[in-house]
């Protein structure tokens, strides 16, 4: 399994539709500051099923709406497409490729779709659990962690090995239910 293709249209600086390509292996992307590189992450977190705002570097989900330039207007919806190989069958679904979308108008509504079907968001969050990838499971070290990772202390390190091996929730509920 092997993402193979990552579209952007109207995904925060990505107004116009945008297609990344991606080899299996290990993929750099380059560019000067500012010029969306975290944004790419950011989509690819947000497809596969990110809710937290923060998560994604902004105010609130609407942010991840482009927001218009000098020269050209704001949009009115933000549209992430990742199509992933799955000639492998890792993803439970009896397709070779698989293509999950996600769609945020600025007004409020979201779509979400697996190739091309109308889903709900569960309905992705559940094809890409146990697969390595989705919302708990991927582990994406944003910019500027990797320092805080290297100066933690112990502890510090623990706790984000935990939080990527998905026991920090358990834990954190674990202490809520021990308080109560
Ligand atoms: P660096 O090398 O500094 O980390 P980067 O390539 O990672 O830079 P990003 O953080 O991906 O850059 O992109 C930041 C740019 O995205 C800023 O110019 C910001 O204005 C723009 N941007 C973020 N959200 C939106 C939005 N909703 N609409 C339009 N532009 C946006
Ligand atoms: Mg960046």
């Amino acid at each position: 399994m092997h993402l193979k293709t990552l579209t952007l249209r109207g995904f925060k600086s990505f107004a116009s539709a945008t297609t990344l390509k991606f080899e299996p292996g290990i993929t750099c992307v380059v560019g000067p500051n500012g010029s969306g590189k975290s944004n790419v992450v950011d989509a690819l977190a947000w497809v596969m099923g990110e809710q937290g705002a923060k998560a994604l570097r902004g105010g609130n989900m609407a942010d991840v709406v482009f927001a218009g330039t000098s020269s050209r207007p704001a949009l009115g919806r933000a549209e992430v497409s990742l199509t992933i190989d799955n000639t492998d069958g890792a993803l439970p679904i009896d397709y070779s490729e698989v293509t999950i979308s996600r769609t945020l108008f600025r007004s409020g509504g979201s779509e979400y779709a697996i190739n091309g079907t109308a889903c709900r968001l569960l309905d992705i969050q559940e094809l890409l659990s146990d697969t390595g990838m989705g919302r708990q499971m991927h582990v994406i070290v944003g910019q500027g962690q990797l320092d805080a990772v290297l100066h933690a202390t112990p502890e510090e390190r623990r706790g984000f090995i935990e939080e990527a091996a998905g026991v920090l929730k358990h834990r954190r509920r674990k202490d809520r239910a021990l308080r109560k």
